[in-house]
């Protein structure tokens, strides 16, 4: 099959390790901490007392505002009191600790259950919101308000994102293994929410498994899921690049998928999306993939939102001797972990143990021109990187930097090992700092 959009990168798969191991659940956590921040938005504020007993799926925090996502307990337990969390990017989040009483009760309000054929699009836009969905591939933009298109966006195609393009990572994939159903119904939901007429899964080639469950399951529904197959190729499950390689419509630059008609969700937020409508149950519980060279034994973990990557790491099996670095996420949109008590939070579909050493010195451009080759967006990293080297922002700006996806082709293709995407990151985080302290002051 030909290679559908431009640039990009073929970084060794290494989902072997994973690939077969079934979903199981986690051991029970001693206790969770669970962020107030596990969304793109404002942190949303806390709801409980401290010494209070909360039930797994109580609201404890809410929404701050229609861009923000409430957080739900995800063991029944005893609140000990608001811990801060390093995020991998260095700041500090506050989380609720909750400690772990063993018995798992749900909350009456989180086991009310619902007919799916009587939900109005609005209704599913409700759930979805209360049950403090956001996107769960990484990105963690709170779901319901993808929902919710301003109505001079009309959108026809819902794209469901099977690609899981980042190596070692198997969590969708195991997930469209086991419930496809729950996906599909999931979908069929979201395509209602926003009146989509047609809905399309994307899934790469390399997860024959996932793409025969799928199909089988939308056979047996009768829901007219497209299955469409994917060239093996990172990063396929880019929004845009998912897009155009299904649909062959290109998103603008600076621009949203539905400027061209079309969402896309991520299958665990589908299948969360599922759970909520269905079952009432807000979102307590993710798959983690746990996996790398320095992890004994690798597994696909359904996980406690909040539980300690300490916790999985013991339970996998983790060789500390061995490990150089430990990531969150994936190993080229992951980011390194600081601290092993990082709780797990919604977007946060793996831990990997790398045991390769880590290039901490790179040399000078040799104006190769590979990474220009590489980028998706056919964009000049080299230059973006010279230019948030230098601090110069103004030609960061013009060279399109905040367009930039943050895939990690071009430091993986250089051979000087340049870290051009973490310059680029640094310089679109200084350029979104000074807009935002400029609106301030309107
Ligand atoms: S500049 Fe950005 S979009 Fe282009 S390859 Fe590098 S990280 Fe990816
Ligand atoms: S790949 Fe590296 S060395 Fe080659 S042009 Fe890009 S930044 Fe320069």
């Amino acid at each position: 099959m030909k290679e559908l959009f431009r640039g990009g990168c073929h970084p060794p798969e290494k989902k072997d390790a994973t690939a077969d191991s079934p979903l199981r659940p986690a051991k029970a956590p001693p206790f969770v901490a669970v962020s107030f921040s596990q969304h793109i938005g404002k942190p949303s504020s806390p709801l409980v007392k401290i010494g209070e007993r909360v039930l797994r799926g109580q609201k404890i925090a809410e929404s701050q505002g229609f861009v923000s996502a409430p957080a739900h307990a995800s063991v029944s337990g005893v609140a000990k009191g608001v811990v801060q969390l390093r995020h991998p990017l260095g700041f500090l989040v506050d989380a609720l600790k909750i400690e772990n009483d063993g018995k798992d009760e749900w909350h009456p309000d989180a086991v009310i259950e619902h007919d799916l054929d009587q939900l109005a699009a609005g209704d599913i836009r409700k759930l979805v919101q209360e049950a403090g969905i956001v996107g769960m591939g990484g990105a963690t933009f709170p779901t319901h308000v993808k929902l919710s298109p301003p109505k001079d966006k009309s959108i026809d195609v819902l794209v469901l994102n099977g690609a899981e393009c980042e190596p070692y990572l198997t969590a969708d994939d195991r997930l469209m293994i086991e419930h496809p159903r729950e996906i599909l119904r999931g979908a069929a939901l979201f395509a209602k929410a926003v009146g989509a007429s047609r809905i399309v899964a994307g899934i790469e080639n390399n997860k024959p498994g996932a793409r025969q469950a799928m199909l089988e399951a939308a056979r047996e529904l009768g829901c007219g899921v497209e299955i469409f197959p994917l060239p093996v190729k990172y990063p396929q499950g880019a929004e845009k690049q998912l897009i155009y390689s299904i649909l062959g419509r290109t998103v603008p630059s600076g621009g949203l998928p539905m400027d061209v008609g079309v969402l896309v969700h991520n299958m665990a937020s589908l299948y969360a999306g599922y759970d909520a409508c269905r079952f009432g149950h807000p979102l307590t519980e993710r798959v983690v993939t746990v996996t790398g060279p320095g992890m004994g034994n690798p597994a696909n973990l359904w996980v406690r939102i909040g539980t300690m990557a300490s916790h999985l790491l013991e339970e996998c099996g983790f060789d500390a001797g061995a490990t150089k670095k430990l990531v969150v996420g994936g190993p080229m949109m992951g980011m390194p972990m600081r601290d092993l008590e990082w709780a797990t939070s919604k977007g946060g579909n793996g831990i990997l143990a790398l045991t390769d050493p880590v290039a901490y010195e790179h040399g000078p451009c040799i104006r190769c021109g590979r990474c220009i080759e590489a980028c998706p967006l056919g964009l000049l990293p080299c230059a973006l990187s010279n230019y948030g080297e230098a601090g110069l922002l103004a030609e960061s700006i013009e060279a399109n930097a905040l367009d930039c996806i943050e895939c990690g082709c071009c430091s993986y293709v250089c051979p000087s090992k340049r870290p051009i995407v973490q310059w680029v990151r640094m310089e679109k985080a200084e350029i979104n700092r000074l807009r935002q302290l400029a609106a301030a002051k309107k």
